[in-house]
């Protein structure tokens, strides 16, 4: 008896709150099918029309035109070609999703027949290939798939709503370049922002949320070894680069094993040196290229710090005068790691078990690849931010994995499977912000 009046009250409490959630989620499903006729060949023209980090000119058109028909107020150029589009649909809070745009130099070898053969000029003079080997193609059609659903379903949310479509992302310029000019003061600020990955090790259908450090920092670091040049006969008449270079390879070596606290991960990788001409000539100078991943910032710092101090200290342990000592050079091409707020990651892991089931909701763990979203919440206002991965890999393809290994990101062979991927990441991105934007 007392059962069953327990679950009568359930029923009566629960049942409006689930009926309207069913509804919702069949009113989102009827809509993104109606979508995919129309967004699927976009798919494919931004596939098969790639443009360069920094020169996204007619993508960023593109979406923007489309933001502006959906009654979206749109802001082209911001911070390069990016674009920054609002809805204020009532009171409420603002929720941000992005979008990046940028594709790659390389030559697409996927043999889809929407393929890439589209070739530019970098920025170093050189023709290349260029594709969309990041997925930013998928990203973008999602985007403008939930644009579409949400702009559609103003009914069932309040708040304000800022698309963000973002250039250079593989150079990790755009998200600053859309900061410095303004994109937290010209437009309303977001309490929370979102975006999503294609994942190339996840099956299409299924979504991946890590909490917390999602992605690293990266570095890339330049070290000039600097010598005295001479004969190879010689040796005792020059400050010999190569020898140098050798030891600094090896001592850098130690500062993951030696100085860095074992429970932190860090990577220090050596990915090129180049030196001398000659078998008998002993060079003016060895160049060195390196990758530097962490997640904290204080491992990084130390990173970068001992990098400084062990070439210098070698130089100096080699005879060389100061004026002599390595160069070292942090570029440009640097991001911090990207970290999901653990409340906002669990809350977008909720939606998803409920939207997709736990089989299609994957825990994903932390992974040392950079992105430049993580930005927007390293501000002042240190605004919640998460990005989840997004299922690529036709399920087949899938359970083969372990005989024939999955094309990564980047590779010319990497190249989503439409669907379910399409479908899956507008469900995912409108049923987020429709929790976080709830009336
Ligand atoms: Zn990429
Ligand atoms: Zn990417």
């Amino acid at each position: 008896m007392k059962l069953r009046c327990l679950s009568l009250l359930l029923i009566t409490c629960c049942a409006p709150a689930c009926f309207g959630a069913g509804q919702l989620r069949t009113q989102v499903a009827s809509r993104v099918a109606e979508l995919y006729p129309q967004l699927e060949p976009l798919y494919k023209h931004f596939h098969s029309h790639p443009e360069l980090s920094l020169h996204e000119e007619q993508t960023s058109k593109r979406l923007a035109d489309d933001l502006d028909q959906l009654g979206f107020t749109v802001a082209r150029r911001v911070g390069g070609h990016g674009v920054v589009a609002v809805i204020k649909n009532g009171n409420g809070r603002t929720v941000l999703v992005r979008t990046d745009m940028d594709a790659l130099p390389v030559t697409e070898q996927t043999g889809a027949p929407y393929a890439s053969i589209v070739k530019a000029t970098d920025d170093k003079g050189n023709t290349v290939g260029v594709m969309h080997a990041c997925g930013h193609d998928m990203h973008m059609t999602v985007f403008l798939g939930a644009a579409r659903v949400l702009a559609q379903l103003k009914d069932n949310w309040q708040g304000t709503l800022v698309m963000i479509a973002q250039p250079a992302e593989e150079k990790v310029q755009g998200a600053k370049a859309m900061l410095a000019d303004g994109l937290f003061t010209r437009f309303p600020k977001p309490d929370y922002c979102l975006a999503l990955h294609c994942a190339p090790d996840l099956p299409a259908g299924s979504v991946g949320v890590t909490e917390g450090y999602a992605l690293a920092n990266v570095d890339s670091v330049d070290i000039v070894i600097r010598g005295v040049s001479g004969h190879g006969a010689w040796p005792h008449k020059t400050k010999d680069p190569i020898v140098l270079a050798a030891q600094t390879v090896l001592a850098l070596q130690t500062i993951v094993s030696r100085e860095t606290d074992p429970t932190q991960p860090a990577v220090v990788t050596v990915g090129s040196i180049h030196g001398g001409t000659k078998h008998n000539i002993i060079p003016d100078e060895v160049k060195l290229q390196l990758t530097l991943r962490s997640y904290s910032d204080d491992v990084r710092k130390h990173t970068i710090e001992a990098i400084n101090r062990m070439t210098r200290g070698l130089a100096q342990a080699a005879g060389l005068p100061e004026d002599r000592y390595p160069v070292v050079t942090i570029a440009d091409e640097s991001s911090p790691a990207t970290y999901n707020n653990p409340e906002l990651a669990q809350r977008v892991m909720s939606v998803f078990r409920t939207w997709f089931g736990d089989d299609r909701t994957i825990a994903t763990k932390p992974i040392m690849g950079a992105e430049d979203f993580g930005l927007l919440g390293r501000t002042d206002d240190k605004i919640p931010v998460c990005m989840f991965w997004l299922g690529t890999v036709d399920p087949q393809r899938f359970a083969q994995r372990a005989s024939e290994p999955l094309p990564a990101l980047h590779s010319s062979k990497f190249l989503p499977v439409i669907e379910p991927t399409f479908k899956t990441g507008v469900t995912a991105m409108t049923a987020v912000v429709l929790d976080l934007l709830a009336k």
